[in-house]
């Protein structure tokens, strides 16, 4: 693999590779850009078929972390941890704080979290080499809550945009997944008096959002096929994609899921079929800013109300998407990139010996 290329490919800062022998750790922390602030991102520990694999992956998702920081408008740049191994090991304490002192060498640029196969109990073990962690027990606790809630407020802006009014009074929604994210959002869809389709390979939490809710069940794949007006993916990645999305029957596209488009093409159909799409990591923000409420001691409200402001960062994408016609994740990383350079811009003015 080529490392700098990939790196140049892709903006990155920083890539560093670590071994501890004692316990068996191999890590990688990307980090892509931190001109908005310290690269936030989570440690994912997965069982990797390759090195390569493994790097691209920490890069790939570094990368994203700096788009949606930068879409949620808070100050924080991107990056990601991958340790390469087996998550159900057991000996954990050796590992994390392995994890936690090469964390620590790069001096606050990087700040970790959670993300698949870790969980606060392993923050807790990286907290005792860094203080550069999130995440922790006690603190701002499972970020669902918010992340349902932008979710919520984010379908309400797509609904404006396609129908008019963001009342989803009465429309049905199609929700793919019954777990943190999707549950909560149930909560205020049923509020709202939609009509609620939902779907989980897991029958006891589809039970649990059917008693609150009163929403019809489908088997897991026939949710694609569904007359409704918005499928919500909260479940999986890649769910739009060549098989899928010729049955799709909907016309808005919002849900929690990270990485909803299987590739970037399936946005570009999305917009010719004219499905309104909001993109996955605006409207899934809610999470990033749980973790930046954390960092900066907010009480749990203010991490809400920053969340609602999802509402019109969609607003203002769906506006440049037809302005320069483009589709809407196009739209979006445009106004990544934009809010990261007119920051960048900022540094042409001398302020002192900073
Ligand atoms: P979760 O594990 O609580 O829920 C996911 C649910 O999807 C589970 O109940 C699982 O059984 C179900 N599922 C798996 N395969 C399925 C299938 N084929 N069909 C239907 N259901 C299936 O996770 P969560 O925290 O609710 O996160 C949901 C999604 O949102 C994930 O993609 C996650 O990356 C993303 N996300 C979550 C947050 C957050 O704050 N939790 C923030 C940003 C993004």
């Amino acid at each position: 693999m080529d490392l700098f290329g990939e790196m140049k490919a892709l903006g990155h800062e920083q890539l560093l590779l670590s071994h501890d022998p004692s316990c068996g750790y191999f890590g990688i922390i990307a980090i892509h850009d931190t001109t908005l602030g310290p690269a936030l991102g989570g440690t994912r520990f997965w069982q990797y078929q390759t090195t390569d694999e493994a790097i691209t992956d920490a890069l790939r998702l570094a990368r994203g972390m700096t788009y949606k920081a930068a879409v949620a408008g808070i100050n924080l740049g991107g990056g990601k941890a991958v340790i390469i191994g087996d998550n159900h090991r057991v000996d954990r304490e050796a590992l994390f704080r392995a994890h936690g002192r090469f964390v620590e060498t790069l001096g606050g640029r990087y700040i970790t979290a959670e993300d698949i196969g870790t969980s606060p109990a392993d923050m807790e073990y990286i907290k005792l080499e860094t203080d550069h962690v999130a995440g922790l027990l006690g603190l701002s606790g499972d970020p669902s809550p918010v992340t349902a809630h932008g979710v919520y407020v984010g379908m309400k802006a797509a609904a404006r945009v396609r129908w008019g009014s963001d009342s989803l009074t009465g429309k049905t929604v199609a929700v793919q997944g019954a777990g943190k994210v999707a549950s909560y959002l149930c909560r205020y869809l049923h509020e709202e008096g939609v009509n609620l389709i939902v779907t989980d390979i897991d029958a006891e939490k589809v039970a649990r959002v059917v008693a609150e809710t009163g929403a019809r069940t489908v088997d897991p794949e026939a949710i694609y096929d569904q007359q409704a007006h918005v499928y919500a993916p909260c479940a999986l990645g890649a769910t739009i994609n060549d098989a899928t999305l010729p049955r799709l029957k909907v016309e808005i596209i919002a849900g929690g899921a990270n990485n909803q488009l299987a590739e970037d093409r399936h946005g570009d159909l999305l917009e010719e079929r004219g499905i309104l799409y909001a993109p996955d990591y605006v409207i899934n923000g809610g999470g990033v800013i749980n973790v930046y409420g954390e960092l900066h001691r907010w009480p749990a409200e203010r991490a809400q109300k920053k969340a609602g402001e999802i509402y019109d960062t969609l607003l203002r994408i769906f506006e440049i998407a037809q302005l320069e016609r483009i589709p809407t994740y196009r739209a979006a990383d445009r106004l990544a990139e934009q809010r990261i350079a007119a920051v960048a811009g900022l540094d042409r003015m001398w302020m002192g010996g900073r």
